[in-house]
């Protein structure tokens, strides 16, 4: 059934998204990984960036390619200029264009203030915050040139920024993670802004706690994730499926009125919930 969920595997299986070239950042692990994935089911040709683990690309390009489209592993780190303008232009020579940009690769360089190094804040707000200007620049200037081609989508692209529920919430011991995804939501509405008139979607999603590398140390151990639940009121750690699919649905028609705006995706994790007893 179109637009449908697939009951078995929790994951959007219609072709959403036939036609569609779609570009991933590290792509290679993770949210990244199961979004290039989802996008390929959708129907998507889909380039798979990633820094570092060529193998673990070549393992998602070979997934995607079992769905009947396109795909390639393209090594870029996202916060070199230069990099990321080649990782463009290479997409549009080999696919012709790009329609969706996913700007998910990210990292953490944990410390307390007085601790943290110039090095690690800079580390951060570098592929973080500086890594998604420079893709979202890069996709928008091919997005403009191109216009709509409404045969593939009512929208001239999407820009889709991953985020996190640190876009809003305070996190002590991590002020260069949470200043870059706070940083992540100014670029995103901004660029929404000046570019909606041009027919281009910049939207960004949210995610809270999801079961990935990033944060092992919050999940792998039964106490560990007893003490993260806390933090969820609908009890349950998310999956990479869970992201994936909030960014098909956003890269979609489907949500095609959708601009501007942030998809938090996390249990409930905004809700304040120290104060469903406390306050
Ligand atoms: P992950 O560590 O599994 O994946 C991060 C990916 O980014 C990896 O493929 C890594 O190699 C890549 N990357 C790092 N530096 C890069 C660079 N310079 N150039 C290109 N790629 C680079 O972690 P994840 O949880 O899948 O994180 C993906 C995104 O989701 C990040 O932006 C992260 O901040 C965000 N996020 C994750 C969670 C979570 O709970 N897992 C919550 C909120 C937000």
């Amino acid at each position: 059934m179109a637009g449908s969920v697939d009951e078995t595997r929790g994951t959007l299986s219609a072709q959403l998204l036939k036609g569609q070239k779609a570009l991933v950042t590290g792509a290679n692990s993770g949210i990244g990984l199961a979004t290039a994935v989802a996008l390929g089911r959708a129907g998507a040709d889909v380039v798979v960036n990633y820094v570092v683990g060529a193998d673990e690309a070549e393992k998602v390009v070979a997934q995607i390619k079992e769905f009947g489209v396109r795909s390639y592993a393209h090594q870029a780190d996202v916060s070199d200029e230069d990099q990321v303008v080649a990782m463009v232009a290479r997409m549009v020579e080999e696919f012709g264009t790009i329609d969706i940009m996913v700007a998910n690769a990210g990292l953490q360089r944990d410390a307390p203030v007085t601790e943290m190094t110039h090095a690690q804040w800079k580390k951060v707000i570098d592929v973080n915050l500086t890594g998604q200007f420079l893709c979202a620049r890069e996709a928008a200037k091919e997005f403009v040139r191109r216009g709509v081609v409404k045969e593939v989508s009512r929208s001239a692209g999407k820009i889709i920024c991953m985020s996190s529920v640190h876009q809003i919430v305070p996190w002590s011991g991590h002020v260069n993670y949470a200043s870059s995804k706070g940083g992540v939501g100014m670029l995103m509405q901004t660029l929404a802004q000046e570019l909606a008139p041009k027919g281009i979607r910049v939207n960004a999603v949210a995610p809270g706690a999801i079961r990935t590398p990033i944060n092992k140390d919050a999940w792998s151990t039964p106490e560990a994730e007893a003490d993260l639940l806390r933090l969820i009121p609908y009890r349950r750690v998310g999956d990479p499926d869970d992201i994936a699919n909030a960014v098909v649905a956003v890269a979609s028609d489907l949500l095609d009125y959708v601009v501007g705006a942030t998809l938090y995706v996390d249990g409930g994790m905004t809700l304040f919930p120290g104060f469903a007893t406390g306050g």
